[in-house]
């Protein structure tokens, strides 16, 4: 579908300028690919509230939180399970809310739509959930 509006074209296009920057810093030449990462900085972990990490998986785009565990840090009995999402489960989940397929023609077009419109995508195992708002910290420690 078309955007109704657009007279925001030039808008837009910058958002999807900051969007090209956001992916082109994630690029690697390791192997001669490029990995891009359209959703970079807009997820967020539904259990623990941080900001997930790009991370390639079987050489598809995909996200993780490891819930800020580190080898120093947690016992084995507070651990829980990494979250790891693919971008392309993402974006058929995204498609499914009206409210962001409606202006978003491309899995492209949807990030900046995010961009955008400052939506934070908070996702766990079973669903992403677009949340409108600041993307404050929402309390990192576990209760
Ligand atoms: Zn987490």
């Amino acid at each position: 579908m078309i955007s109704k509006q657009r007279a925001h074209t030039a808008l837009v296009s910058e958002q999807d300028f900051v969007a090209t920057q956001a992916v082109r810093s994630h690029r690697s030449a390791h192997d001669g690919t490029t990995r891009r990462y359209l959703f970079t900085g807009l997820l967020r972990c539904g259990p623990c509230g941080r900001k997930m990490e790009s991370h390639w998986i079987n050489q598809r785009p995909g996200y993780r939180c490891r819930h800020g565990h580190t080898s120093t840090q947690q016992p084995t009995n507070r651990r829980r399970k990494i979250l790891y999402l693919r971008e392309d489960h993402i974006i058929t989940r995204l498609a499914g809310h009206p409210s962001l397929a409606s202006d978003a023609q491309s899995p492209h077009d949807l990030a900046a739509l995010l961009r955008k419109n400052k939506i934070t995508i908070v996702c766990d195992q079973e669903s992403c959930t677009p949340t409108k708002g600041p993307s404050t910290q929402v309390n990192p420690l576990d209760p």
